[in-house]
């Protein structure tokens, strides 16, 4: 095959094909990158916070150089970028935010580093909300990132950019965080599938925090079996450097799904392959609350979940709009906590006049932090204060523990819930940017699973007002990534939502 038809397909590839490419010698990982560089170079999204061609590509070579060694393992070669949450070395770090400006790491997020042994090669670093607080990327202190349906709309936040760019094809694949939804939000409002893991299920470390006992990594990709392929290498404990990674091995999440498509065309059993599944809908993600276009969308990818021989069971989960108030107290609260630490002595930004060592500090967190994560300092250092703190912080935690319990009862009734990510498509930059509640709100379906711990995905699932994407929550029990995957690969077999790519917007 010659490098001009080569090239002028690759950037349509997912992971796996751009893979078996590699694998088969028909492209080299350094052309691969170079074509990916070239889009990056040119992209008008706002996706990009760093790139460094020098890097990117002596990465491409080391890759060359093992698969011309005969290794073959799934992601060899293959590019893929990182939310400018996960500190790196060979890139800036900023989080998102001006307190981090050119700040440099000394080491590699640990989901860095395992994706890099994979042989996965870094083009840079992506957009993000401050400190990956906000849920249309228009909190970041440098520029808003663009939806590449409509770049008039926002592409959903905190993930925004990794969103834009795996959408756009500028990447195959992207890493994002998810702490209420910055996964799956994202995901669904750019038309690509992301999976948020079981807390715990990748490491935390070197991942800037926000909310400790939220925080958590996952792949964002074009389909199931992509996010399956990085899942499979990014999960796995790192007790000595996170003590909240889960103590269960790493989990190959492909091979099965891999297997489910070779087998596709076999015997009628085929037809039905989920019979058996119950998929519960919690009668509180299907009110007046969610807009009739992405109700309609939801509601039509259920249909083909029945077709394919999963059972629909209405579930119960009360105190679902409860989840907006406690997790606006608990993520604040631990946000405060762990901002603390950007006092311009040990990180980040220092005001270059001051008088002394508090107004050191006031001047240097007043210019170094942006509207929103200020706001949530404030919200934070006030439910932890004495006196509040029993009535709210407290209070909130022990909502929270409530929460899980009702997805557990749930849980009884069905094995994975279904219902939207987000209440509408993705709205216009601007509309909700002076509307810090408004932008709360919209995080009705994301907050629940997230204080529980539970793992969740955003499945491409239609169109909705202005040709917008919508995607589909698929939420899973504890652990049950691997099912999880494999419900989301039976429907992207049958459909073609994760197909459709904005036209011309690159
Ligand atoms: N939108 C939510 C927030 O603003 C979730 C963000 C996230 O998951 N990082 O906090």
């Amino acid at each position: 095959m010659n490098a001009m038809s080569t090239n002028l397909d690759l950037h349509d590839l997912g992971v796996f094909d751009l893979a078996a490419k590699l694998a088969a010698g028909q492209v080299s990982s350094v052309e691969v990158t170079q074509h990916f560089l070239n889009r990056v170079k040119s992209e008008q999204l706002g996706a990009f916070l760093a790139t460094d061609a020098d890097v990117s590509l002596a990465q491409a070579k080391a890759a060359d150089v093992r698969l011309a060694a005969g290794e073959r393992t799934p992601l060899l070669g293959v590019p893929l970028a990182h939310k400018d949450v996960f500190v790196t070395r060979d890139f800036a770090t900023t989080a998102g935010s001006n307190m981090l400006a050119n700040y440099r790491s000394p080491f590699d997020a640990t989901v860095v580093s395992k994706l890099a042994q994979a042989g996965m090669v870094s083009l840079g670093k992506l957009n993000c909300d401050e400190f990956a607080m906000g849920s249309g990327n228009e909190n970041s202190a440098y520029f808003p990132a663009k939806n590449p349906w409509d770049t008039s709309r926002i592409p959903g936040g905190s993930s925004g950019g990794s969103a834009a760019a795996v959408a756009a094809r500028l990447i195959p694949a992207a890493t994002g965080t998810d702490t209420g939804g910055s996964i799956r939000q994202p995901a669904s409002l750019t038309g690509i599938t992301g999976i948020k893991p079981t807390y715990g299920r990748c490491s935390r470390y070197g991942m800037v925090a926000f909310a400790s006992s939220l925080d958590q990594a996952g792949p964002m990709a074009r389909s199931a079996l992509d996010c399956a392929l990085l899942l499979s290498a990014m999960a796995g404990p790192d007790l000595d450097r996170d003590s909240t990674s889960l103590d269960m091995p790493a989990v190959d999440y492909a091979t099965d799904l891999i297997a489910a498509s070779l087998s596709r065309h076999g015997d009628s059993a085929q037809k039905h392959p989920l019979k058996g599944l119950k998929i519960g809908l919690p009668k509180q993600f299907f009110g007046a609350g969610c807009a009739p276009d992405v109700l309609l969308a939801v509601r039509s990818a259920l249909a083909e979940y029945e077709k394919l021989g999963a059972m629909l069971v209405e579930v119960d989960l009360p105190l679902t709009e409860l989840s907006i108030p406690v997790y606006y107290v608990i993520a604040p609260a631990e946000a405060s906590s762990n901002l603390s630490r950007f006092d311009g002595v040990r990180y980040g930004h220092r005001a270059a006049n001051y008088t002394d060592l508090t107004d050191m500090y006031k001047k240097s967190r007043s210019e170094g932090f942006g509207d929103e994560a200020t706001r949530r300092i404030m919200i934070g250092a006030y439910v932890l204060s004495h006196g509040y703190y029993d009535a709210y912080y407290l209070k909130a935690q022990k909502i929270r523990r409530l929460i899980a319990q009702d997805f557990q009862k749930a849980f009884t009734q069905c094995d994975i819930i279904a219902g939207p990510v987000s209440p509408t498509v993705a709205w216009k930059i601007g509309d909700k940017k002076a509307d810090p509640v408004a932008n709360y709100l919209a995080d009705i379906y994301t907050l629940s699973s997230s204080l529980a711990g539970l793992p969740g995905m955003s499945v491409p699932a239609g169109f909705g007002e202005g040709g917008m994407p919508v995607g589909l929550q698929l939420i899973g029990n504890y652990f049950k990534e691997a099912q999880l995957l494999g419900a989301a690969h039976q429907f992207q077999m049958a459909t073609d939502w994760h197909l459709r790519k904005p036209e011309g917007s690159v």
